[in-house]
């Protein structure tokens, strides 16, 4: 079995037909060899904690950028008063919490970061329930509601951990957004399965566009179903107060499930599935992932807390934000690349070309920038794209730094719109 190392993906090594799993570590081996002697980026170590400028290095060489790579969005990560609580946290409950949350590992600061989660989203405080990794919760939620006799409708463009999520019961995918594909799974599934579960994003962590939320609300009401929204990279910083995609829409109080994430906006880590009482107690005591791993740590617990207080109490943070993304869009629209139909902080520049865009990456990196060559099977073959996320911590100077260098490597790499 011959891989082609110049067009391999990841994908291409999950199974390879004949080969044991020695095997496939070995050619694995040979091919990170090959990036690596390629010049393609390998692994990259952040020598400085996230931030709008980074120190990278490889190996032995460590150098600045100017970063788009980490969901920070409102820089809390490096917030002082969200450090100060996590250092707290450690102080007085220790590092770790030692145990599952069924068996010992639920702290008062897991109590109390429920309830603050809950109330951010007006909820009462047992309808929240966290879990260590915004993947695990919602992988863990599928997993423990939907059976086999059930179906899942995902959109295509879901992450990854719904996908997992799913792998035990029905599922069906309908094209990105796209509504009627999403009205026709409905009506032949009405009386076909049990439970009918659409699962969406609020923000598509790729194109960074937000799902027709009422639209889709409307449909799952008229056929019967439920909705679960993933709003990852929505919340703190979509809607009025920064409740995410959902706010503005009216439906945060009757979307059956909302999951999210503490390590992007919140600046720390840890997963969380807001819904009604019954559901959240089904997942807390009967999900494998509750029963049999441990919580997150206290001090990322007390973090956690201080960062959602400051949604409200700090919402320039927002404002700084939404002003870098105008900024940068607008710059880069002028440039006439294509950013797609991004709605958020997750900036796409589209090329289409895996080549042109590792090159493009790579040339990003020349001049400073770090961004995420983003290919197949993230997004489909030809959609290959440089995906940034913008940051409340990013100055202007850092912005329009790299703006010119699109600029510049537009004139060689030609990736501007016709
Ligand atoms: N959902 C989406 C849409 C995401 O982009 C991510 C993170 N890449 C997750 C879930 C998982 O979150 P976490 O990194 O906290 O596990």
């Amino acid at each position: 079995m011959n891989i082609n190392f110049t067009t391999a993906t990841f994908k291409d090594f999950e199974n390879i037909p004949g080969m044991d799993m020695m095997e496939r570590a070995d050619i694995y081996y040979d091919f990170l060899e090959y990036m690596k002697k390629n010049g393609h980026r390998y692994r990259l170590q952040n020598n400085t904690g996230c931030s709008s400028v980074m120190k990278v290095g490889t190996e032995n060489v460590t150098k600045e950028f100017i970063s788009f790579v980490t969901s920070d969005y409102l820089g809390f990560t490096q917030h002082p008063k969200v450090k100060e609580a996590a250092i707290e946290g450690v102080r007085k409950f220790g590092t770790g919490s030692a145990a599952t949350p069924l068996i010992g590992g639920y702290y008062s600061y897991h109590n109390d970061l429920e309830s603050k989660i809950a109330s951010f989203f007006g909820r009462s405080a047992d309808e929240a329930v966290t879990f260590t990794t915004g993947y695990t919760a919602n992988s863990a939620t599928l997993q423990i509601l939907l059976q086999k006799e059930d179906i899942a409708i995902i959109d295509m463009a879901v992450h990854a951990s719904v996908y997992e999520g799913c792998l035990l019961t029905n599922r069906k995918t309908f094209p990105h957004n796209n509504l009627e594909a999403l009205e026709q799974i409905l009506k032949l599934s009405k009386n076909q399965f049990r439970t009918k579960l659409v699962v969406i994003d609020g923000v598509y962590s790729q194109d960074g566009d937000i799902a027709p939320i009422e639209e889709i609300y409307k449909l799952v009401q008229k056929y019967g179903a439920y909705l679960m929204i993933d709003d990852v990279h929505g919340v703190g910083i979509l809607g009025k107060t920064g409740r995410g995609t959902i706010e503005d829409t009216g439906l945060l109080d009757k979307v059956d499930i909302i999951t999210g994430t503490f390590s992007k906006t919140f600046g720390n880590l840890g997963g969380y599935v807001i819904a009604n009482k019954k559901l959240t107690n089904f997942i807390r005591f009967q999900s494998r992932q509750q029963i049999f791993s441990a919580t997150i740590t206290p001090g990322t617990a007390a973090g956690t807390i201080k960062a959602i207080d400051l949604i409200d109490e700090e919402p320039h943070w927002r404002l700084k934000l939404w002003e870098n993304i105008n900024y940068f869009k607008k710059g880069l629209n002028d440039l006439k690349l294509d950013t797609g139909t991004t709605c958020s902080a997750v900036v796409p520049v589209k090329i289409g070309d895996l080549h042109v865009t590792m090159d493009c990456g790579k040339m990003l990196l020349e001049r400073g920038i770090y961004t995420n060559p983003i290919m197949y099977p993230a997004v489909s073959r030809k959609d290959a794209r440089i995906r940034m996320s913008v940051t409340a911590a990013h100055e202007k100077e850092h912005l329009d730094q790299t703006l010119n260098a699109f600029e510049d490597i537009n004139k060689k790499l030609h990736i501007a719109k016709k």
